[in-house]
């Protein structure tokens, strides 16, 4: 069994575009408290934009770097374990966008939900920034919201999101 089957195994991913290489497990720390990161890469060839659509032929949409989100994994053990995804990013030639890699696993381990990551940010936009975003469509906005949720798990200390996640269960 390959190492990306192993641990993928152990970790439950059942996404085929994420791969583990050799040495992928290291001690780390993150604020100040000792933990294990797991680095992984995310990368496929996209069939189409997933910001105008058009269908990728001739190359029209390329690989253009990476973006990094770290994931709490539910792994209970003597420290944290947290998977680095290197996730890739693609340039699209014909609207001159960039997108990110998507997988599902980013959904199943996500602390908040999308609705309240949709609650929330909604009322942060202003009544005519949303309307044009409606109009735009839900596709945008679901890829818009991947965005986000990509944020919090970058940028934002994952207690927080969910003291506020639980608040709102509460509530
Ligand atoms: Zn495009």
């Amino acid at each position: 069994m390959s190492i990306t089957n192993s641990i993928k195994n152990l970790l439950d991913i059942q996404d085929e575009n994420i791969t583990f290489e050799k040495n992928c497990v290291e001690k780390g720390e993150f604020k100040g408290k000792p933990c294990k990161y797991i680095t992984a890469t995310l990368s496929y060839v996209p069939t189409h934009c997933k910001q105008c659509g058009i269908k990728n032929e001739n190359n029209t949409v390329y690989k253009n770097g990476t973006q990094t989100s770290r994931i709490t994994l539910p792994i209970s053990g003597m420290h944290p374990t947290y998977l680095l995804l290197r996730k890739q990013r693609f340039f699209c030639k014909a609207c001159e966008r960039s997108f990110t890699a998507q997988t599902p696993l980013v959904k199943k381990h996500c602390f908040i939900s999308e609705e309240i990551a949709l609650k929330r940010y909604v009322h942060t936009l202003n009544s005519s920034l949303l309307s044009s975003y409606i109009r735009t469509g839900i596709r945008t906005l679901k890829t818009f919201l991947s965005y986000i949720k990509n944020n919090f798990h970058y940028h934002h200390n994952n207690g927080r999101v969910e003291g506020i996640h639980n608040k709102n269960k509460g509530s």
